[in-house]
């Protein structure tokens, strides 16, 4: 048969919604979906028939329409399992929830709340109440204001501070946050000018003040918060800032990136800043995210001058910016282990970085038994963990990971993140590492089960 008799002999479109399989399927799923997978089935054919090949048989075809539509109707959005040791890893979602926090968040997605709803008066409340007083019992700030994440804090802030006047900026601190997202665009988006200042090593208290002009509005400090300079560097205090904005009658606006509650130094890390130090240095605005070392829900949390977070509340943009009942139920179960001294104890990216050598040492040897059970060449090794979202940059903590030596470990790894659930690995020295600080114990089995099954394939 020449091509052009195979290609006539592909059914069309129609003649595959008479098909009784194909009914069946277009009256269980959405008609367009159907459609959509009959042509890119018959578009598939087409393609391998003039390549070359021959023109599939109908209920191949017919197959082949079943299996694209079951894979439209699978969620894309769906759990991994992180073996890679960064515990806050933007691009797997951030901050494991605790129980608790996920418990809250069930509970308010499922029926009604008093989100925005006074219990006591019967009328209209304000859905604010929700955050700020843990919020300010938490960092000692007057004022609170939870809005999506932490840009869109920023971006606040600057719109109803600043639009259409200038922000003095230090050329150090002119952050790119991941996914080519850069902090000066954010604030640009604001209305606000910027004005850079110093230069990308050196920034001095003079340089900010040489620049203040009667059009300044405010003075900004951004935390270098995913990477670390060193040598001949300087930056001034936020004590020096904000006294130079104080004199001048300006904002002193700090972005954290982060802002831990707990101390990170207590873990062997560096101190990364904590949002109750910058109000003591004088900052009247502050912000930081909900799901970096908060170790909650995504969420962007303002502190500080209550006229300032009073403003806030009223600009129009806080509506466009504002968190759902589900965020602030998960926010409100999270910050709580902070008020309760459990933080450390209940909140996952807390346990995973107090999470001992000895404890890793007998999760990875535990794993490399059973996989050496298994057939597979596993060691366990000296291996390092971060911490990742945006903070403690260049800082690691020592861990212990299990080492896969495999035929092809660039392979293996594809193989365990096409398993279900997915498994995210990192390869080192051309073995496959898989560090147990990321890991939760509920996921254990899942994760040993899909490393042999991919095991077995090899
Ligand atoms: C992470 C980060 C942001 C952005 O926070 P999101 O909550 O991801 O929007 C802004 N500024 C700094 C310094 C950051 O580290």
């Amino acid at each position: 048969m020449t091509t052009q008799d195979q290609l006539r002999q592909l059914p069309s479109v129609d003649a595959l919604l008479q098909d009784h399989t194909i009914r069946a399927f277009a009256q269980r799923y959405s008609h367009a979906l159907v459609v959509e997978a009959c042509r890119a089935s018959l578009d598939a054919a087409r393609q391998l028939i003039l390549s070359g090949g021959d023109a599939p048989m109908p209920a191949l075809i017919v197959d082949d329409i079943r299996a694209r539509v079951e894979r439209a109707v699978q969620p894309s959005l769906a759990p991994v399992i992180n073996a890679t040791g960064v515990i806050i890893h933007t691009n797997l979602g951030r901050a494991p929830l605790s129980e608790e926090t996920i418990a809250a968040m069930q509970n308010a997605a499922r029926g009604y709340t008093n989100l925005e709803y006074d219990l006591a008066a019967g009328e209209r409340g304000s859905r604010h109440v929700h955050a700020e007083s843990l919020i300010t019992r938490l960092t000692g700030a007057p004022a609170a204001l939870v809005v999506n994440n932490n840009a869109a804090a920023v971006m606040l802030i600057l719109a109803a501070c600043a639009r259409g006047k200038q922000v003095i900026i230090s050329r150090g601190q002119l952050v790119e946050i991941g996914g080519g997202f850069r902090i000066p665009e954010v604030m640009q988006q604001s209305g606000a000018t910027l004005v850079e200042v110093g230069t990308t090593n050196r920034t001095y208290i003079a340089d900010y003040a040489r620049a203040i002009t009667e059009q300044t509005a405010l003075l900004m400090r951004v935390h270098s918060s995913n990477f670390r300079m060193i040598g001949f560097i300087h930056q001034p205090t936020l004590e020096e800032l904000a006294a130079l904005a104080r004199e001048k009658n300006l904002l002193c606006v700090d972005d954290l990136g982060s802002g831990a509650l707990l101390d990170t130094s207590a873990y062997g890390l560096a101190h990364e800043p904590m949002p109750q130090e910058s109000l003591a240095a004088g900052a009247d605005v502050v912000s930081f995210s909900g799901d970096k070392l908060l170790g909650g829900p995504q969420a962007g949390i303002i502190v500080g001058k209550k006229e300032t977070i009073d403003a806030l509340k009223k600009h129009p943009l806080t509506r466009a910016l504002r968190v759902d009942k589900v965020t602030y139920a998960g926010l409100q179960a999270t910050l709580l282990h902070y008020l309760k001294n459990e933080a450390a104890k209940k909140i996952p990216i807390w346990t995973m970085i107090a999470a001992t050598r000895d404890a890793l040492d007998a999760r990875a040897t535990k794993w490399a038994e059973r996989l050496r059970a298994a057939k597979l060449d596993a060691a366990v090794i000296d291996a390092e963990s971060t911490v990742g979202g945006g903070s403690l940059p260049g800082e690691t903590l020592p861990t212990r990971a299990v080492a896969l030596a495999v035929a092809s470990p660039d392979a293996f790894a594809k193989r365990l993140r096409d398993n279900a659930p997915p498994i995210i690995a990192r390869i080192e020295e051309n073995r496959v590492v898989l560090d147990p600080r990321t890991v939760l114990a509920s996921e254990e089995d899942a994760l040993l089960a899909g490393i042999e099954r991919v095991a077995r394939m090899q």
